[in-house]
């Protein structure tokens, strides 16, 4: 040292950088600790019993255990859309992608590289306005009419992009009365929305280690009900790597195909044992659902304004209007000083709205904190 001596922003004092970022969401010691377990071949029977477990208990996350099957691939989330989309649609059908956000588009595009011919619903609009709208049940009604050659409905549950759900329920019952196989990408609203998921007649739930239910991650998986595996069992093998039948047949036996991520797989089962632990769905949820209150008071309390209207908002992110005298950089820089990652807007939207997301592990105390912190960051980049 020359003298100086090293003083810490007053906010942060030695605590960790807080993530409010929609993945990587932080996660707590136990589950970092998990991680040095030590090493595992996949081939051993012990890997054998710990994928079981995780299979078993990603399923009771989504309160599915009696209908659907786990198939755990290692990978980001990206991964498990891109297996779903591909395993569920036959040879010459299409499949109907429900088209609000980034995440949706995501889904038509997977289609459309392997081959696929995607149909696409959005609400009316400009980008702002499709970008913040639930889609309408009977937009997708009668676009299963129209096209007699869908297979299977897409879906994004929690629209990480601005924060807006779509209603999934309704969306799913339509699907379940057209006999079209229902995927839902589930990634970012799986643990910690209101919605039963149990109550959505998905047929393809995708999901990811980190989000929500705050293992590390590196792993996506999928819930598949009865109709699902009869499909994915009939769908052209489009992947060798993401060819969700494989998956099935060898995760039914105990194995896997291709190396795993096995210390993620350590993670996720500490992850959920928490999980559990802590009160599962309804304890996460509500959860959630008060850290979102406090921190959207403290946001109204520095005049900040929300881009999605209360009723359409989930749980986690927070879609947020730049004041006119700040840059997202310049916001973003000095609230990580104060000890805080936030989240740039995605698209066009990227330099007129940020993202503050509240999911994963978060110390209580700096949720607290955050509006303090926010409201000086907000200063130092020049906010009037
Ligand atoms: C995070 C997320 C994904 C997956 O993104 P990855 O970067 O592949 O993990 C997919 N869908 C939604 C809605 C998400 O929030």
């Amino acid at each position: 040292m020359n003298g100086q001596t090293l003083v810490p922003p007053p906010d942060t004092l030695d605590d960790e950088l807080v993530l409010l970022t929609p993945g990587p969401a932080g996660t707590s010691q136990r589950v970092k600790d998990a991680m040095l377990r030590g090493d595992l071949c996949h081939r051993e029977p012990e890997f054998a019993d710990l994928l079981a477990r995780i299979r078993r208990r990603l399923a009771q996350a989504a309160n599915l255990t009696e209908s659907h099957q786990a198939v755990v691939v290692t990978g980001s989330g990206t991964a498990a859309m891109e297996m779903a989309v591909i395993s569920s649609v036959r040879h010459d059908r299409a499949i109907l992608v429900v088209n609000n956000g980034v995440y949706g588009d995501r889904l038509a595009k997977i289609a459309r590289i392997h081959g696929i011919t995607a149909y696409e619903v959005a609400p009316d609009g400009d980008e702002l306005t499709r970008w913040t709208t639930p889609v309408d049940p009977a937009q997708v009604r009668a676009a299963l009419q129209a096209h007699p050659d869908i297979d299977a409905v897409a879906c994004v549950h929690h629209e990480t992009t601005t924060g807006l759900i779509n209603p999934v329920a309704q969306i799913g019952q339509v699907v379940a009365d057209s006999g079209a196989l229902f995927v839902v990408d589930a990634i970012s609203s799986l643990g910690g929305e209101d919605q039963d998921l149990a109550d959505i007649h998905a047929d393809i739930l995708c999901g990811s280690s980190n989000k929500g239910l705050h293992g590390q991650p590196g792993l996506a998986f999928l819930l598949c009900s009865d109709a699902a595996v009869t499909r994915l069992h009939q769908a052209p093998v489009r992947s060798l790597y993401l060819n969700a039948a494989t998956y099935l047949t060898t995760q039914q036996r105990g194995e896997v195909p291709f190396t795993p991520a096995v210390q993620a797989c350590y993670a996720l089962d500490e992850a959920s044992e928490e999980y559990f632990e802590q009160g599962g769905h309804a304890a996460r949820s509500a959860l959630y659902r008060q850290r979102a209150a406090t921190v959207r008071a403290g946001f109204e309390r520095l005049g900040l304004r929300i881009l999605v209207a209360p009723e359409h908002r989930g749980n986690c992110v927070t879609m947020l209007h730049l004041p006119d005298t700040v840059t997202y950089q310049r916001l973003h820089d000095e609230l990580k000083a104060r000890g805080y990652v936030m989240y740039a807007g995605q698209g066009n939207l990227a330099d007129r709205f940020f993202r503050i997301c509240t999911l994963g592990e978060i110390p209580a105390k700096r949720i607290d904190e955050l509006e303090h912190a926010l409201g000086q960051a907000l200063h130092a980049a020049g906010a009037r």
